[in-house]
């Protein structure tokens, strides 16, 4: 995982739990629709485990049931083969008092005891409880890309799609509207506007995030605009002064071949003060006319010259 997402996920987990009751449901709920599964043992019995890949978020999961709940759970430590070793911790919830309940009432699954994958409008009533399921998502399935790379992305993966629908739905009722795609047999939720993202950031309470986040792009546009600018001014002067120069040496020719005489008297006023100011835009070029002559009128003279030129260079063999 990138080192950006770790800071991410590391700053919401160092938050303490929430006052609000429903609000560690609703993290609680969010994470075990997207790590955890139920487990049927027997005719009334429900187990539940949750897989992740965080030390943290195993710990956080422990202690968000244990403030709601009197449930036991055992974590076990599991290694996977995946791009060199990894641990893997899964908390195991067995069969026991309370438990049915508690799934029930994290909207895992209905009384009728079908697996429930929206989520329970009852966690997210409240402005405080939507951002804490958001911030659940985050934990269990959610990643961010470096600010410092070229594009902005923040996804929340899920299996269900309905869930993931439910997700996108959540974020727009917090003013974050998000898109939903799928990859392979997982269901994206993502953002790619560094507002939205960073929007997202303050919403799960992960404020040094988005303070990272704003300072490395505060530091990219402005790279981006000096760039911009330098680029701009550096086309715009190598043309004026690459045209400008070209009309001198016509000039000069002109006067070593001498055709200058030939040029009519304006002409040759336009000539002589673009010999005397090579350096100066068309415009100011018509303004150092006596009368001042328009921008347009100084090409069209300086064109003629050129034109006139020609005939002779090409004559000339020049
Ligand atoms: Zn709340």
């Amino acid at each position: 995982m990138e080192r950006y997402s770790q800071q991410v996920r590391d700053e919401i987990m160092r938050n303490e739990l929430s006052s609000c009751q429903r609000c560690i449901k609703a993290e609680l709920s969010a994470i075990l629709h997207i790590s955890g599964s139920i487990q049927l043992a027997g005719k009334e019995k429900l187990g539940l485990s949750v897989v992740t890949e965080s030390a943290g978020v195993a710990r956080r999961v422990i202690k968000l049931i244990k403030s709601s709940y009197n449930i036991e759970s055992v974590t076990r430590v599991e290694q996977v083969e995946r791009l060199g070793k990894h641990n893997r911790y899964n908390v195991v919830i067995p069969p026991q008092n309370g438990l049915n309940e508690m799934i029930y009432d994290l909207g895992m699954m209905t009384r009728e005891r079908l697996i429930d994958t929206s989520i329970r409008p009852e966690l997210v009533k409240e402005k405080c409880c939507r951002a804490s399921y958001l911030r659940g998502a985050f934990l269990a399935g959610g990643s961010i890309t470096d600010p410092h790379k070229k594009t902005y992305h923040l996804e929340l993966v899920t299996h269900n799609e309905e869930f993931a629908a439910g997700l996108v739905y959540l974020m727009s009722l917090v003013n974050i509207k998000a898109k939903l795609a799928k990859r392979k047999e997982q269901y994206l939720v993502y953002l790619k506007d560094s507002e939205a993202i960073g929007k997202f950031l303050s919403t799960i309470n992960a404020y040094q995030g988005v303070i990272k986040l704003e300072e490395v792009k505060v530091v990219k546009e402005l790279r981006a605009e000096v760039n911009r600018l330098v680029n701009c001014e550096t086309a715009n002067l190598e043309k004026t002064l690459s045209a400008a120069w070209k009309q001198v040496a016509i000039i000069n020719r002109l006067k070593e071949l001498n055709l200058f005489n030939n040029l009519s008297d304006s002409l040759k006023i336009t000539a002589e003060l673009r010999l005397e100011y090579p350096e100066v835009s068309l415009k100011e070029l018509g303004e150092l006319h006596s009368p001042p002559i328009s921008k347009s009128a100084v090409n069209h003279r300086l064109r003629l010259i050129v034109e006139f030129s020609k005939k002779y260079f090409d004559e000339a063999g020049n």
